[in-house]
């Protein structure tokens, strides 16, 4: 590549000279590998104390700026010790962090090509990018082409605009009057006690109100009930709300469970209800033929989500939605104030029009550097790997008299608890938390927890590209000491 015109050397008022860039890059690429290797023998979750990171660092930025080299000795010093490590081999908490070293180079790449893909003119590699590896995505788990996608930032994004769009659907004159002015009504949505918070900050966030939010009883594994929904339907409509949305989940967070969206789907056709499957953590288990069964019916909803910077190795953030009815997002949407008027009109898509943001990252690369490197049959195969430890864990727990297996583990979480014969609830719940406290204060490891039924529940999530059958077998063999040292104590 030509280089034009680039400033080699120190200018007043310009960029880091381009030689410095390069001694730079190379001590943060030289910096990275170092760290790869010196964080598999460091504490997964950080050590400092609140503020510590706060009050070693300057009040004031400087006056003078200073060197590179000097910056990154001083993330070192202060800010490495306050990272905890999603990337970590023995990061078991939450849903991981689909992170990977080609994942970063791209974002790194990304960001310094410096793309800011809010119209076709302002990147059309990005824009276009976009379109094609949602359509690779799309094609790996089997979704029909109707299904148009987006790049947003996250999940929680993501069911916002499901459940704008679904309300634009049903009440255009929201847009201009506002909910004030529909004149229905309230609508209601509707998941499981199992879906993820973000859908009651979507509800909120929307002005739709949080009690107007129906959270329904699950069956015994978890899952929504269709015929519960069906219900509160009716009884919704008799009592003159407006049935609007239900979300679906695929993977819930706690426990992984999975709804059954054919008989949701079949629910929300006869009442024209909005289907948002919100599959943020499991919908990439649908690019294995195995586990299919999980996204089945999603080809009936009308938006759909899936994380890659959960499970797919992508790192954070990049979230990948799925509409059938983009236009209608954009119908909700749509807005170009003069100074973004183009000549290419309707000839592109201009990625402004597809939500409420205006700029939009170069997200994109990072998952087509993804499923470059390691190939469809490579995602495959680490996802694979990964059931397979979830399953060799359970059945640890499930031959072992001082644990039980608290869930079913249809992916690579596994929900479980340390148990005593003969205590109760109250002294079960303080020995699995102060399990998990200590499990955690080894550094070695970090898990998280949930609730379920009035239990507290250890998660064990597997899905760092990192961890091995060793990083398991080493979580269990802390957790059968520790237990037995609580035991003992
Ligand atoms: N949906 C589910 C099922 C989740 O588990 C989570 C987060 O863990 C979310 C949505 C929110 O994800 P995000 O951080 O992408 O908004």
């Amino acid at each position: 590549m030509t280089r034009k015109g680039a400033p080699m050397e120190r200018e007043p008022l310009g960029d880091m000279p381009i030689a410095e860039f390069r001694d730079d890059g190379h001590r943060l690429v030289d910096w990275l590998a170092e760290y790869f290797r010196w964080s598999l023998e460091n504490p997964v979750l950080s050590r400092v104390r609140p503020g510590a990171i706060r009050t070693a660092l300057p009040a004031t930025a400087p006056e003078e700026g200073e060197p590179f080299e000097r910056i990154l000795a001083d993330f070192e010093r202060v800010l490495v010790p306050g990272l905890t490590q999603w990337n970590h081999p023995g990061y078991f908490a939450y849903f991981p962090c689909g992170f990977s070293t080609p994942g970063a180079l791209a974002d790194f790449l990304s960001t310094a090509v410096s793309q800011q893909a809010m119209l076709w003119r302002t990147s059309p590699a990005a824009t276009e990018l976009e379109e094609v590896v949602l359509g690779w995505l799309r094609h790996a788990l089997g979704l029909p082409e109707i299904f148009e996608g987006v790049i947003y930032d996250t999940a929680s994004t993501a069911v916002v605009h499901a459940l704008a769009t679904a309300r634009h659907e049903k009440a255009p004159e929201v847009r201009t009057r506002g909910l004030a002015g529909a004149g229905s009504g309230a609508f209601r949505v509707y998941c499981s006690e199992h879906a993820h918070s973000s859908v009651d900050k979507a509800v909120i966030t929307l002005g739709l109100g949080h009690d107007h939010l129906r959270r329904l009883p699950a069956d015994d594994e978890h899952r929504m009930r269709p015929e519960r929904l069906a219900a509160a339907v009716r009884e919704d409509r008799e009592a003159g709300h407006v049935p609007l949305a239900v979300v679906a989940t695929v993977g819930t967070t706690s426990v992984t469970s999975v709804d059954p969206v054919p008989e949701i789907a079949a629910v929300c056709a006869g009442e024209r209800l909005w289907l948002h499957v919100d599959a943020a953590y499991a919908g990439t288990a649908g690019i294995l033929p195995e586990c299919r069964w999980a996204i089945e019916g999603v080809d009936r909803a009308d938006s759909f989500v899936v994380n890659p910077h959960k499970w797919m190795f992508t790192p954070f953030d990049l979230s990948a939605f799925y509409c059938r009815k983009m236009d209608l997002l954009r119908a909700a949407f749509g807005l170009t104030p003069e100074y973004l008027k183009t000549a290419e009109g309707s000839e592109v898509r201009n990625l402004m029009d597809t939500g409420f943001q205006l700029g939009r990252r170069f997200r994109a690369l990072k998952l087509w550097v993804v499923m470059r490197y390691f190939g469809l049959e490579g995602i495959r195969a680490r996802l694979r790997e990964q059931l397979r430890l979830a399953r060799l864990f359970a059945d640890w727990v499930d031959r072992d008299p001082g644990f039980e297996r608290v869930a079913p583990v249809p992916f690579s979480v596994v929900c479980f608890r340390a148990v005593r014969p003969g205590a109760g609830r109250e002294a079960l719940n303080a020995l699995n938390e102060r399990l998990l406290n200590g499990l955690n204060d080894t550094g070695e490891v970090f898990l998280s927890h949930t609730s379920l039924g009035g239990r507290y529940v250890l998660r064990l999530a597997i899905g760092n590209i990192r961890t091995t059958e060793a990083d398991v077998r080493r979580v269990w063999d802390l957790l059968r000491e520790r237990a037995g040292a609580l035991q003992a104590g």
